[in-house]
């Protein structure tokens, strides 16, 4: 299993940006277009903004159109974890950092073969380390 890594919120809010802490601690969502990776193709690993784990590989982007970097799988099952999300009226899918626990966007089943998954995520939360 994953080793958990725990914060306080106190430690959390020191750590990241206000626009970080809002989206990874407080569940929010960038404005579409607007983050730093919806149109960064270039390749490398995407890794949690908050624990630096892993989350995805640029080899699994697409464009979806959203205006989210968006992928149609993790770099592993274990990196992401997904649970139901029932706020705004809606019924989704979250998904989180399997480490940190760190709200990353959600995940829809109208993705790309060869999952099917399209996982819509916040650029605030992933930081891209290129391949070098
Ligand atoms: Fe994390």
């Amino acid at each position: 299993m994953t080793d958990k890594l725990k914060k306080t919120e106190a430690q959390w809010r020191a750590e990241l940006t206000p626009t970080e802490f809002h989206i990874m601690r407080e569940k929010g969502t960038e404005p579409a277009f607007t983050g730093q990776y919806w149109n960064d193709h270039s390749p490398g690993v995407f890794v949690c903004a908050g624990c630096g784990a892993p989350l995805f590989d640029s080899d699994t982007k697409f464009d979806s159109g959203t205006g989210w970097p968006s992928f149609f799988k993790p770099i592993d099952d274990k990196s992401v974890a997904t649970q139901d999300d029932h706020s705004h009226f809606m019924v989704r899918t979250e998904a989180l950092c399997a480490k940190c626990d760190a709200h990353l966007g959600h995940v829809f089943d109208d993705g790309p073969e060869p999952t099917g998954l399209r996982y819509c995520m916040n650029s605030a939360s992933l930081k891209l380390m290129p391949k070098k």
